[in-house]
């Protein structure tokens, strides 16, 4: 079956009262058969009937041997860390969520886990930074705010041969559009909060593992620190991802609309959108990704940082705030707002400048956005 047919049947099947939606379980803990018998389900902490029908769902659309969700996005990331011993080195894309840059520079480096922050479309980046000591490449699909496309296929080719995991943090490309899994990724991770929930009314995570031992490991992770979702989050979660493929390539759609649009506007000095024939990985995203691109636009003002923060604030559909992936559309300032935890020099030398704004395009009529972004460009003053 197709995915839309799998994201809306797989996991949904009606229980024994025929409810077409299987109800919320929000019992905490399980009657057992006998004392050391243990039934399907014991302590909702280890798993319960809402999210084991949410899992089953997300593990057939990434093709994956299992999946796992978490109370957030950066607890997913915390527990795929789990797996480094302490001493090991992780290799990462540098323009990547500020939330794992964090992580792994402020907690991972507790544990005396070293990071070598690479530009990851440029695999040869990532073989030269590969040190006997490493254990992890981690990528996102679509950088983050920079937009750069990793080439996954050939990442995977190389950590295969160096025998190193490779996570791919896949949250501005849903799994309707990309599944690193089948490109050769050992885990993908998503921030559910954005494109899986797609309402901005639940925050999640999740891990999607390539093996059943890779799965094991991480549940047991997760179920030893307890960072696992609720019954109420699993529940809008499975809600949100069956409609998951409609909204994105409506938000694809749009999202070029747009880019094409800056592209033209004279006080835009740079769109960076991987759909745009302009994007230097324009070629490898449409290998990768087909026709759709997601929804995250960046784009640099001419001007100053003044400039860039009188158009975050001018815009009236647009919510100025972080996150993505949902119905309505967002933008923010990425230097003063979802990468403030890089360190200064560390988004400079990313290329993350003062003046790049990023959105996140919604469901809205693309027409209403464009006219939007329109007025608060003339206000930053351009145009
Ligand atoms: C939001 C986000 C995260 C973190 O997820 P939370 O659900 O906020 O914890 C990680 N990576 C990317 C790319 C994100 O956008």
């Amino acid at each position: 079956m197709k995915f839309r047919t799998r994201a809306i049947h797989v996991g949904s099947k009606p229980d024994y009262t025929g409810a077409v939606v299987p109800p919320i379980y929000l019992s905490t803990t399980f009657v057992q058969p006998g004392p050391g018998d243990w039934g399907a389900f014991d302590y909702s902490r280890s798993g319960s009937p809402t999210r084991s029908r949410l899992q089953e769902a997300i593990a057939d659309l990434e093709g994956a041997a299992g999946s796992l969700a978490f109370s957030s996005g950066m607890a997913a990331t915390h527990c795929a860390m789990g797996l480094l011993p302490a001493g090991s080195h992780v290799v990462a894309g540098c323009d990547m969520y500020g939330g794992t840059y964090r992580l792994l520079h402020k907690i991972c480096n507790r544990n005396n886990i070293e990071v070598t922050l690479v530009h990851a479309d440029q695999a040869n980046h990532i073989v030269d930074a590969i040190k006997p000591q490493t254990k992890m490449v981690w990528v996102e699909s679509i950088g983050n705010p920079l937009m750069s496309v990793p080439d996954l296929q050939q990442i995977a080719s190389i950590t295969q041969k160096a025998g190193v995991l490779l996570a791919v943090d896949s949250t501005f490309v849903p799994p309707c559009i990309l599944r690193p899994l089948e490109l050769g990724a050992d885990i993908v991770m998503h921030s559910a909060t954005k494109y899986f929930g797609g309402h901005s009314d639940c925050l999640a995570g999740v891990l999607s593992a390539k093996t059943p031992e890779l799965l094991q490991e991480l549940y047991f992770i997760q179920n030893a620190t307890g960072s696992v979702i609720g019954s109420l989050e699993a529940f809008l979660l499975h809600r949100g991802i069956k409609t998951m493929e409609l909204r994105v390539r409506e938000q694809s759609h749009s999202a070029l609309r747009i880019a094409r649009w800056l592209e033209s506007h004279r006080s835009v000095k740079k769109v960076l959108y991987p759909g745009l024939e302009s994007h230097p990985d324009h070629q490898r995203a449409r290998r990768l990704m087909g026709d759709q691109f997601g929804g995250m636009v960046s784009f640099e003002v001419a001007g100053t940082i003044d400039t860039a923060k009188t158009v975050c604030k001018a815009t009236k559909l647009f919510g100025l705030a972080v996150s993505c992936g949902a119905v309505e559309s967002l933008i923010e300032q990425p230097a003063t707002m979802s990468h403030a935890s890089y360190d200064a020099q560390a988004r400079a030398k990313a290329g993350i400048h003062d003046t790049l704004i990023r959105i996140s395009v919604g469901l809205e009529d693309p027409e209403d956005l464009i006219a939007d972004l329109d007025q608060a460009l003339a206000l930053g003053g351009g145009a």
